[in-house]
């Protein structure tokens, strides 16, 4: 079972549990955590982390009482001790489970991700702060190359795959996406289910990378809409880095 726990603002700490045992993801509170926890009557059996910043580590101290298992964490980033090191290429198994970790610094410089892949359904895909549905984090510890280089390397997973973003955007993203492709339909469609979830208080995540591929403008830099609306903002020139480079400064001051 995989199940988004919300969390501050609009964080959301990914759990995924067998009814018995579970594991969570970037636990930036303990309190919503441990009820979840508790209402299912679920062992903490491992953590992941993805990356430094407080929203994804500040619950971990708290749950390590009870916690059976291991942390896992960027070897780049500093992390709570005691933290397995993890790096691209590297996999951990956590409740039995396998998980390949890739890098993906941008969003911060260590910043890493956590692919599964069930022998019975699609992938899950854990991006931190890197890829969020109709967007992308922004650059705080990494370059705009960087960034592109990651995300390309997310969005090679299969189309199936779950991808599981640790925040709630997708709605001011997606005004974002409308901005920069203003005849994409998909988006307008996706727009729509998203209003609805929201209104009814459910997340719009997971989505799925074939939806990204087709609506997020930072997976999108090569399409010609793209190109051509980044150019409009001041991109050097028509290669994907220098899109990405340009989206991403146009995002930042996007209202
Ligand atoms: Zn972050
Ligand atoms: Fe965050």
């Amino acid at each position: 079972n995989l199940v988004a726990i919300p969390a501050y603002a609009d964080n959301y700490i990914w759990m995924l549990h067998d009814a018995r045992q579970a594991l969570v993801v970037d636990p930036g509170e303990a309190a919503p955590v441990m009820r979840a926890l508790d209402a299912q009557r679920l062992t903490l059996g491992g953590i992941l982390v993805t990356h430094h910043h407080p929203d994804h580590v500040d619950g971990i101290g708290e749950l390590r009482e009870r916690l059976h298992g291991p942390v896992f964490g960027p070897v780049r980033e500093r992390i709570p001790q005691p933290c397995t090191p993890l790096a691209g290429g590297d996999h951990c198994e956590v409740l039995g489970l396998g998980f390949d970790v890739i890098d993906v610094p941008g969003h911060t410089a260590g910043h890493i991700a956590y692919v599964h892949r069930p022998a019975d359904a699609a992938p899950i895909l854990f991006c931190g702060d890197t890829l969020f549905s109709a967007g992308c984090g922004r650059l705080f510890e990494g370059t705009a190359e960087q960034m592109h280089t990651s995300l390309a390397k997310l969005a090679a997973l299969p189309g199936d795959t779950r991808v599981c973003c640790a925040h709630e955007y997708t709605l001011s993203n997606l005004r974002f996406a409308a901005a920069v492709e203003a005849d994409n339909a998909e988006i307008g469609a996706y727009t729509e289910w998203c209003e609805t979830q929201r209104s009814r208080k459910q997340p719009t995540l997971p989505s799925t990378l074939a939806r990204e591929r087709a609506i997020n403008p930072f997976l999108r830099c090569g399409e010609p809409a793209v190109v051509r609306a980044a150019q409009a903002h001041g991109a050097a020139d028509d290669s994907g880095p220098a899109v990405f480079a340009a989206l991403r400064e146009w995002k930042n001051v996007f209202r």
